[in-house]
């Protein structure tokens, strides 16, 4: 639509959002603990994390249907709306509960937020029939809510937000009703209609999957303080901390303590074995002796000899669990249970092998003290 920026994401240019030093409570509990962010022109940013971490009420505060204890700054397109009420602001926000008015038309819907603001009923009509384009709803103007499925209704939701030209359109859980075959469609169809308008989009998730499908960047947030920041990849294949390691669905993390570092090399005791990794994080402030969790994919650990790689271990009496394209075996080892995966999910486990992984695919950080469980 006209009214959405056309730009990409461009890395230079001002932020769309300047959020600086956010803290909330909720009748003396901390839910958001001074969150900063910016986020681009342009980029799809995901707010990942576990219930009650944060997201929503970062997302309403943004939106400005909470107002937030103290905040430092907040910047959309370079003004300042921290006094601005909600229908002021230029964002939209999508429900999980689509929040559609039933008795109405799907025109009507799309066009609810036109009338309010007086918008000619000509014009409204051109902007609802180009927004129910966009979600591929063309000719559905004059149907019934009760009419569409479930799918629909979440595209009439999205054209009733992009009506507006919002500067950033708000995703909070939009696909958590959905069932699973219909949300793996919408996930592309949001990404889709990103690229098309080439909008700003804030999702709110708590499925990893999700995030990392969608998403040109993610902030993982742990109890309403952001606990890493960074592409699909880096919070993937990097995640800095345990808590990131475990939420971004790695299956092995173990403890153990640094016994020496190169660089990014690092050696690290777990038990009376000494394991080969890669120091993600701060690493100028690691040392020997540092407490440390060592993270290894399930699909990095080699099952049988022939590996060749620095790490190998003895693995005893694998128990193999079907996961249909693949299997996942539990082994017994020196640094306690093992998780290794046979792509070939009909292949025969071993019930003892040798178990290898490389020290690229082995990640290293330390575990975190003060922070919060
Ligand atoms: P998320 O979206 O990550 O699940 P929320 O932002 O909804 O997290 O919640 C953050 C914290 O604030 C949680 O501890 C939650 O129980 C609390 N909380 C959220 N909304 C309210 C509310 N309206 N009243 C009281 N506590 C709330």
């Amino acid at each position: 639509m006209q009214q959405l920026p056309e730009a990409k994401a461009d890395p230079h240019s001002e932020p769309i959002l300047e959020l600086a030093n956010i803290r909330h409570s909720y009748a003396g509990n901390p839910a958001l603990r001074g969150i900063s962010l910016d986020v681009a022109r342009g980029e799809f940013l995901t707010l990942l994390g576990p219930s009650g971490s944060g997201k929503s009420t970062l997302l309403r505060v943004i939106a400005g249907l909470e107002e937030p204890d103290s905040v430092g700054q907040m910047r959309l397109d370079g003004h300042d709306i921290r006094k601005l009420p909600a229908n002021l602001r230029n964002v939209s926000t999508v429900f999980q509960h689509f929040a559609l008015f039933p008795h109405m038309t799907v025109g009507q819907n799309v066009e609810y937020s036109l009338r309010l603001r007086k918008v000619p009923q000509d014009l409204r009509r051109q902007r609802a029939e180009e927004a129910l384009a966009l979600v591929r709803l063309e000719g559905k103007y004059e149907r019934r809510i009760h009419q569409l499925s479930g799918g629909e209704r979440q595209r009439v939701a999205l054209a009733r937000s992009l009506v507006m030209g919002p500067d950033v359109l708000l995703l909070d859980e939009p696909l958590g009703a959905l069932d699973e075959r219909l949300r793996l469609d919408m996930q592309l169809e949001l990404i889709e209609l990103r690229r098309k308008t080439g909008g700003t989009f804030i999702l709110v998730t708590h499925s990893q999957e999700e995030a990392i499908t969608m998403s040109d960047r993610i902030v993982l947030m742990r109890s309403g303080a952001i606990e890493q920041v960074g592409t699909p990849r880096d919070l993937f294949g990097s995640p800095e901390t345990e808590f990131a390691a475990r939420f971004m669905g790695v299956e092995n993390v173990l403890r153990g303590t640094l016994a020496a570092m190169s660089g990014r090399r690092a050696e690290v005791r777990v038990g009376d074995q000494i394991i080969v990794g890669r120091a993600v994080g701060d690493v100028a402030r690691m040392g020997p002796g540092d407490a440390v969790f060592v993270a290894i994919r399930a699909e990095h650990v080699h099952v049988g000899a022939g590996g060749g790689a620095a790490n190998t271990l003895r693995g005893t009496d694998g128990a193999p669990i079907y996961k249909g394209r693949f299997s996942d075996v539990t082994y017994r080892s020196a640094v306690g249970s093992l998780v290794a995966r046979l792509g070939d999910a009909d292949q025969r486990a071993p019930k003892h092998a040798d178990l290898s992984f490389s020290p690229e695919h082995c990640i290293v950080g330390v575990v975190d003290r003060g922070k919060l469980a």
